[in-house]
């Protein structure tokens, strides 16, 4: 099978061109899943001062052991204004600010409080229980670089930095067309030889995992003026990626050539080497990048996760873009490859301080319910050699199942 396109160079042509979304400002509870556009730098110290970690009190470490003067109080937001002198204590509690000449927190079980006298029977090392000036961040730290993207997590710091909106990329639109004569909508009655349609279910939220907006147009029938109107209807809707799904076959791979030719662009096809999803059609219209995947729903699960994704995260400002990998090992013994680089539906399991993986008996790629059952894709190179029981592979994950037992 000469002309296979390996699936980097596949990649690196899905990819071609394109680059982040135009960015926009958002609130900060609106922000999540974005990734920003620029770095955010903190426009404050945190703390502000410095404070106490611990309910207690504020000392001087040279006075202890011994009984020191109470001679007022430092809460969280109501700092003591003034001046520790020796032989005295503030009382002082979680997150106050440490006053001028104190230089420890004694906490307060280690205390014995006496009117307004407190007596410690132990030394302390000076600086205890102290958080310094910035100990978090300092103003004018880059605190988020961009590219980033955002989490609760993230967001709580871009609040704390005293952000109340973050610039980030516009949210990727993704439209899906799945087209097929056989194709019936889940749900509906059957008539012979139909088939439910399930790809546009799977890619509609896999991409909305990633942060995009995903449309479903629904289903299309295997003709010109259907598909043409189709899409016509995504680029004058404005989406950023069009995603086809089916049309692998010579009759429907002309069909959406002739399309693509009446819309002014250029179809590019390639057959990838790799399995399952050999077919993949790609083509510019206009500033709308339509991804053409196979109709079998492993193979369109696959494309998804190796080509659409990627481009998805790059419009989305992203630098991380490619599937993420693991190592795992496997549990039997698998036989050689070919020239196809395979992509393997498997089980994982944590095994004697090790991540096994179980490839699936059958992989077939129209098996949706193997897809469902796997936890992991199993990555098998070209001609990668027979791999006996035990040794390593690489995993896309698909599930948390495997992970190492807790405690
Ligand atoms: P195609 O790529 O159009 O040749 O389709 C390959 C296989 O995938 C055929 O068996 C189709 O019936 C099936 N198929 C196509 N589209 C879908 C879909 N949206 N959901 C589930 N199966 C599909
Ligand atoms: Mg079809």
């Amino acid at each position: 099978m000469a002309g296979l396109l390996p699936v980097a160079d596949a990649l690196a042509r899905v990819l071609a061109g394109a680059t982040a979304l135009p960015e926009e400002w958002l609130p900060l509870a609106e922000a999540d899943g974005r990734v920003l556009s620029r770095d955010l730098v903190a426009t404050r110290t945190q703390p502000p001062a410095a404070v106490s970690a611990m309910d207690g009190y504020a000392v001087r470490a040279a006075d202890l052991p011994g009984s020191l003067t109470v001679i007022g109080e430092s809460a969280a937001g109501r700092p003591f204004s003034g001046t520790l002198p020796a032989g005295t204590a503030l009382r002082i509690f979680t997150g106050a600010e440490l006053p001028d000449g104190a230089d420890t927190i004694v906490i307060q079980e280690d205390t014995a409080r006496h009117g307004d006298h407190v007596s410690v029977a132990t030394s302390s090392p000076r600086g205890r229980h102290i958080r310094p000036q910035g100990l978090d961040f300092a103003e004018g730290m880059v605190g988020l670089t961009a590219g980033t993207r955002l989490d609760p997590r993230k967001l709580a710091l871009a609040a704390a930095m005293n952000h109340a909106r973050v610039p980030v990329h516009r949210a990727p639109r993704v439209a899906i067309l799945s087209t097929g004569d056989e194709l019936i909508e889940p749900g509906s009655t059957p008539g012979p030889g139909q088939i439910v349609s399930s790809n546009a279910l799977a890619v509609a939220l896999l991409v909305r995992r990633e942060g995009g907006i995903a449309t479903d147009l629904g289903i299309c029938p295997d003709r010109l003026d259907a598909t043409l109107a189709a899409v016509r209807g995504a680029r004058q809707a404005g989406f950023d990626i069009l995603v086809t799904s089916g049309g692998a076959s010579v009759g429907e791979y002309d069909l959406m050539r002739d399309v693509i030719e009446h819309e002014g662009a250029e179809l590019g096809f390639w057959k990838i080497a790799m399995r399952p999803g050999k077919p993949l059609m790609m083509a510019d219209l206009g500033p709308m990048r339509l991804l053409g995947l196979p109709g079998n729903p492993v193979a369109s699960f696959v494309c998804s996760t190796i080509f659409l994704l990627p481009l998805l995260r790059k419009l989305a400002g992203r630098r991380d873009i490619e599937a993420a990998t693991e190592e795992a090992t496997f549990a039997v013994d698998v036989g050689p490859n070919d020239l196809r680089a395979d992509y393997l539906r498997a089980s994982l399991d944590w095994r004697d301080g090790r991540l096994v993986a179980t490839p699936a008996p059958v992989q077939d790629s129209s098996m949706i319910r193997v897809l469902a059952e796997a936890d992991a894709l199993v990555l098998r190179a070209p001609h990668a050699p027979a791999a006996p029981a035990g040794s390593p592979c690489r995993i896309i994950r698909l599930s948390q199942r495997g992970l190492p037992p807790a405690g």
